[in-house]
């Protein structure tokens, strides 16, 4: 709670119990640290009667809190003043003097230099104070409002979001977070209600329309292809996840264009590219609103049905797919072209529950459809597939890849840009089965997740890879990270995470060198028992990443609060620049984001100079990517190591 309130503050501040321990400070305060190591002590447990001379100088002049001059630096002076709390804490901030400055801060002037708005009311809801920013925000004047009913001079609060939290919070006198949308005024904001000494609740409000906007154009920029500017792979994923969740039944249509490998090479990618686009209009028009018309890649659309349709319904509405290509396609300084599209079909919950099991089958449909020329949709038949499912035997086999040592790992290094020094490597799974052949991790991780194997591949490969990378570190004297995929399930997993801090102890790497990567996810960050989990973590000194950034489900104000160090922009934004304007200014503006929160930023996917000379250009220094290193093997690494990157460090 007080970390929170210590947040919004702009000054430096730091509170302390009354018995002299420290319970929260802000940045600032941290900032100042080194002038103020002296205080620090002096406050701390060792100093009792310091500290409790200030609380009883305090408590003898309640209003007027203690002050005491300071000095900081030769030149400049501050004032060190210290509040006594409801609870017997101690709140001590730093005012700096300037010598055209006079400051004489009290309470009220932190509350009025606040960024945020703030307000507090009664135990009968009356107004008892109100900030500048307050007044600003509810254009009107304390004079006006002090002493009035809340209700009564807002009544549109009622019934909304705001009603809600503050109710509760006035009532079970708890602390409540929350971000809502003030429809009267369009905006959002963030809120942060305490209850108060007078039975009543403080409010602190901030207006986070310039956040809401980011998140939006990130969402919209991670879910919709830039080349059709459909709605893209991860969104037709999301979509069905969501169905699935809600038990909705619905069918996708699968469509693949028949020959348009022969249509690019005759006629060039550009008019390849405008007959994608094209043939994504003509699917949009020609279906109803609530179906939603998705791009997956190459010729590849998807179609999501949210509805049980029967066999002549599938028909009907193949049929209505086919005929939006009954007419050619037109370009300037081409002539017309005449495509036609294989569509395949499966249904949930009829031919399965997982996204990727679904789309299997409607592709193996396609293909159905395909190889027999039909012009109709095909609907998925289990005869259509004779073998068992392919996660079904990822599913049995990935049981005994540890035992069988088909667990691999790879590593793939991340670079300074500026002096093309490997900083860290992440490790990524690989798995080589004598019969399904190379699996990627991004087939079988999700099967792992979600029959419950995540905790035993993860101890193993920590185990694996803190082993072997603690002999490169003695050999080579390597001073990166090594950054591991955790997945978000583990955090929460007590026994997982006291084995991470045990294993690392065990290969007596320092905790610094360590870094977890963990990818956006809202349960995790709203989980208060994994939130502690990480800090404990940081504590500690290993680094937390939060990986493929800006593709999640993603609120970006957990940012502020979230324990973390560094972000991942993904492959995704780096993927668009000199590609599409928007997504560049987009990608500019999380590596600001990320510079303004003090976080560390590297961009992944870097394929071409090109990119790396945008990036640099825009304060992006760490990198990933093919443009550097594939992921390679602890041999390859080495190599490299020795030859490479040792040659170009002066
Ligand atoms: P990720 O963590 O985002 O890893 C980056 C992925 O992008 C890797 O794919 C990597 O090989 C690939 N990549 C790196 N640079 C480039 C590039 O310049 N161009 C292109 N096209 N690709 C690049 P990979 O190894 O197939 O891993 C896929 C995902 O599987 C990973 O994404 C990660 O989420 C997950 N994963 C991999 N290993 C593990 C693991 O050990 N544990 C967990 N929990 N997840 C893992
Ligand atoms: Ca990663
Ligand atoms: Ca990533």
């Amino acid at each position: 709670m007080y970390q929170d309130m210590v947040d919004l503050i702009k000054m430096p501040v730091c509170i302390y119990s009354h018995n002299g321990k420290k319970l929260a400070c802000n940045d600032r305060w941290s900032e100042l640290l080194s002038y103020l190591k002296d205080w620090d002590m002096m406050l701390s447990h060792d100093h009792q009667e310091l500290h409790s001379s200030i609380l009883s100088a305090i408590k003898v002049n309640r209003h007027h809190e203690l002050k005491i001059p300071v000095s900081l630096t030769e030149n400049r002076d501050g004032e060190m003043s210290f509040m006594l709390l409801n609870d017997q804490s101690v709140l001590s901030f730093l005012t700096v003097k300037s010598p055209s400055l006079t400051v004489d801060e009290s309470v009220e002037d932190v509350l009025e230099r606040m960024n945020d708005a703030f307000f507090s009311v009664d135990h009968e809801w009356r107004m008892t104070y109100i900030n500048r920013e307050a007044e600003k925000f509810l254009h009107c004047h304390r004079t006006d409002l002090i002493g009035k009913n809340l209700w009564k001079e807002f009544p549109r609060l009622r019934g909304s979001e705001f009603e809600e939290n503050y109710l509760r919070a006035f009532h079970d006198q708890v602390t409540i977070q929350f971000e809502s949308y003030f429809e009267p005024r369009d905006h959002w904001y963030q809120v942060h209600v305490y209850p108060n000494k007078h039975g009543g609740i403080s409010i602190y409000f901030r207006n986070i329309n310039e956040l809401k906007k980011m998140e939006q154009s990130l969402w919209q920029s991670a879910h919709t292809d830039y080349l059709s500017a459909l709605p893209n792979r991860r969104y037709a994923y999301e979509c069905m996840k969501k169905y699935i969740s809600k038990d909705q039944p619905f069918s996708i249509f699968f469509i693949d264009l028949n020959q348009f490998k022969i249509i690019n090479d005759l006629y060039g990618h550009d008019i390849g590219d405008q007959l994608i686009v094209k043939v994504g209009l003509r699917l949009q028009k020609c279906m109803d609103i609530d179906t939603e018309v998705t791009r997956l890649g190459g010729d590849e659309y998807l179609i999501v049905v949210p509805q049980d349709l029967n066999d002549s319904e599938i028909d009907a509405v193949g049929n209505q797919i086919i005929g939006a290509f009954n007419q050619a396609f037109v370009f300037e300084n081409c002539p017309d072209i005449h495509v036609d599209p294989s569509v395949g079909v499966s249904s949930f919950p009829k031919d399965g529950s997982l996204t990727d099991t679904l789309i299997d089958k409607a592709d193996i449909a396609m293909y159905e459809a395909k190889k027999k020329q039909k012009l109709r949709a095909v609907r998925y038949d289990p005869d259509m597939h004779q073998s068992i499912s392919r996660d079904l035997i990822i599913q049995q086999e990935l049981k005994k890849i540890v035992e069988r040592g088909e667990l691999a790992f790879v590593f793939q290094p991340q670079v300074d840009s500026l002096n093309n020094w490997i900083t860290g490597v992440e490790v990524l799974a690989r798995w080589e089965h004598p019969v399904l052949g190379t699996v990627s991790p991004a087939e079988f991780i999700p099967v792992a997740e979600s029959s419950g194997m995540m905790d035993k591949l993860t101890r193993h490969q920590l185990d694996t890879c803190l082993h072997q990378f603690a002999q490169w570190k003695k050999t080579y004297h390597f001073d990166g990270t090594i950054a591991f995929n955790i997945s978000s399930l583990l955090i929460r997993n007590r026994s997982f995470m006291r084995f991470l801090e045990e294993v690392i102890q065990k290969h007596e790497i320092s905790y610094h060198q360590v870094e977890i990567e963990i990818t956006e996810n809202i349960q995790l960050f709203s989980h208060r028992e994994s939130i502690q989990a990480l800090e404990r973590l940081r504590e500690l000194g290993v680094r937390v990443a939060i990986d493929d950034f800006g593709t999640g489900y993603s609120t970006l104000s957990y940012l502020n609060k979230f324990p973390l160090d560094k972000i991942k922009i993904d492959k995704h934004f780096t993927d668009q620049i000199h590609v599409d304007q928007k997504g560049e200014a987009i990608l500019v503006s999380i590596i600001k984001l990320a510079d303004s929160l003090r976080l560390d930023v590297l961009a992944e996917g870097v394929e071409t100079a090109e990119q790396r000379d945008f990036l640099q250009e825009n304060g992006c220094r760490h990198m990933q990517g093919y443009y550097y290193f594939k992921p390679m093997s602890l041999k390859e690494c080495e190599k490299f190591y020795r030859e490479k990157i040792l040659k170009h460090r002066v």
